[in-house]
């Protein structure tokens, strides 16, 4: 909160005064717009538990991983695709308050393991693949194809989360609208990869 006592104020002269306030004004409209900007939200999160216990390898791998995910995430031309997906969706983008790239993945209590979440304190949580599933991957493929899978699903999962801002537990629409988006997103980049619709199997099955 600003403080001005009173005495300062009436001796200051009224033009100056003024001027003050409306940079004042511009300031805290910049800070507004500040908040709606997504990529301003978007950061790593590792639980510290989990940093102790991982070892070098496992903490190596999931590093570079969300390193690499918070890059993919934060990229200009995905940023303005997500503005344009919240405006056509009418999504509460404000609604939002973080972003987390987590560093491990996670498993619930039934043993499913998760890609992302939107949670009641108006997070979204992105959680990694776990390393045993691209052991697999680089032995039969390339290494850019494991890039470009990693990239997708990052991009899939923030998308799919924030429907859900919207579509709260309607999960049927929420993946068919993922589908749709990120179908759009692929195909408007320039730099089509022609591994795209594999990986686009892999992570839309059915
Ligand atoms: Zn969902």
């Amino acid at each position: 909160m600003l403080r001005i006592n009173q005495p300062a104020i009436s001796k200051m002269p009224r033009v100056k005064l003024s001027g003050f306030f409306r940079k004042l004004a511009k300031k805290s409209m910049l800070n507004k717009m500040q908040k709606l900007k997504l990529s301003s939200k978007i950061r790593m999160v590792a639980n510290p538990q989990k940093v102790v216990k991982a070892s070098e390898r496992r903490l190596r791998f999931y590093t570079k991983y969300a390193d690499f995910v918070l890059k993919t995430l934060k990229k200009p031309l995905f940023q303005k695709f997500l503005n344009w997906v919240i405006k056509r969706e009418n999504i509460e983008g404000h609604m939002v308050k973080n972003i987390q790239v987590r560093v491990f993945p996670f498993q619930k209590e039934n043993g499913k393991r998760l890609a992302g979440r939107w949670n009641s304190k108006g997070e979204i949580l992105i959680y990694p693949k776990r390393l045993d599933f691209f052991r697999k991957m680089m032995r039969n493929g390339k290494k850019e194809t494991v890039y470009f899978y990693i990239k997708c699903r990052a991009m899939a999962t923030l998308i799919h989360e924030l429907l859900h801002v919207k579509y709260l537990d309607d999960e049927n629409n929420v993946r068919e609208l993922t589908r749709k988006y990120f179908n759009i997103f692929i195909q408007r980049q320039n730099t089509q990869n022609s591994n795209a619709s594999g990986i686009q199997k892999m992570l839309f099955p059915n």
